[in-house]
């Protein structure tokens, strides 16, 4: 049934009483066209090991070429489509596009690279999510170390003692898990040594006023020790300039991600820098 809710906009009141706007429900009758129709496209974010100065992994980030509204970025659907439940669709078409891109870089000699795919509490919670990684490793011949998984503290701490078992499970499969915006969840610290993580990363909010805050870099400093005493490896997203690159090596910070090093970009884009890098000296940057 539909109510008059002030103004001039509708509102449904639906069976779970989610209220949805006109538009919105629009919105989710395209994205279930676009999920039909494949519409999504993955941009990659290289990230940079600081040990050799190399880009060793990349982030898939998804983007929604829209018919008529153009590129669309995560923000104008990735809520909605948690909400319809229709991200664990989209997490599936990432997931596979992604292992299938890195498996072609493994083969056309651009390197070990590995891919880290972000996952939603939803595909957890619908219970397939080791057999659809199965499926997608098996079909694209990634190898599993090849594939990075990218979680939330509070994913996890959804239904914290079944993920952790899951999680435990991939891991032996070889596949890396990684703990994604690390510092803006309500997870004690007490928990983390339980999350079988094999690297933490530092929420963005951190590092980009880390170079004038000395409370941002204090607290990027303890996340960075507290990892490794945990036997981690921590890496930082957000790096937009040569100062927080510069803080970060000397904090013992493993690798660094942002705008610093390279902007999300498209697959072809991401082949070309590769291959650059591969007639690059090893050398500390
Ligand atoms: P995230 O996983 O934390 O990804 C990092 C986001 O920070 C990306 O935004 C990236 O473009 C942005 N970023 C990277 N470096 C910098 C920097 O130096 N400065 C600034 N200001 N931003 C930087 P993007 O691509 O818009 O993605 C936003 C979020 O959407 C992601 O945050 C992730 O939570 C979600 N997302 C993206 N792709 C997927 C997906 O395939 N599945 C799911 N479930 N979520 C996704
Ligand atoms: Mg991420
Ligand atoms: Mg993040
Ligand atoms: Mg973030």
């Amino acid at each position: 049934q539909a109510k008059r809710s002030g103004g001039n906009s509708y509102q449904y009141y639906r069976g779970n009483m989610r209220v949805a706007s006109v538009e919105q429900l629009a919105l989710e009758t395209s994205l279930r066209k676009a999920i039909f129709k494949n519409e999504f496209v993955i941009y990659y974010q290289p990230k940079m090991d600081l040990g050799s100065g190399r880009i060793t992994s990349v982030e898939a980030l998804v983007r929604w070429q829209h018919p008529t509204m153009g590129l669309l970025p995560p923000s104008d659907f990735i809520p909605l489509a948690e909400e319809s439940g229709l991200i664990s669709a989209i997490g599936e078409l990432v997931m596979e596009r992604a292992c299938r891109h890195a498996r072609q870089w493994h083969q056309q000699g651009l390197g070990d690279i590995c891919v880290s795919v972000n996952l939603s509490a939803h595909q957890f919670r619908k219970g397939n999510v080791a057999q659809i990684i199965d499926r997608v490793l098996d079909s694209t011949g990634l190898p599993a170390h090849l594939l990075e998984l990218e979680l939330t503290e509070s994913l996890i701490m959804e239904d914290m003692d079944q993920n952790i078992t899951l999680l435990q499970e991939l891991r032996t499969r070889g596949i890396e898990l990684a703990l994604d915006d690390f510092g803006t969840g309500y997870s004690s610290l007490s928990y983390l040594k339980r999350f079988p993580v094999d690297t933490l990363k530092i929420d963005r909010s951190f590092i980009m006023e880390m170079d004038t805050s000395p409370d941002d870099a204090a607290i990027t400093r303890a996340i960075i020790d507290m990892a490794h005493s945990l036997k981690m490896r921590v890496i930082a997203e957000g790096v937009e300039t040569a100062a927080h690159l510069e803080m970060l090596r000397e904090m013992g910070c493993d690798g660094i991600q942002g705008f610093y090093i390279s902007k999300p970009v498209p697959e072809t884009r991401l082949q070309e820098i590769l291959r650059d890098q591969i007639h690059k000296p090893r050398v500390k940057i």
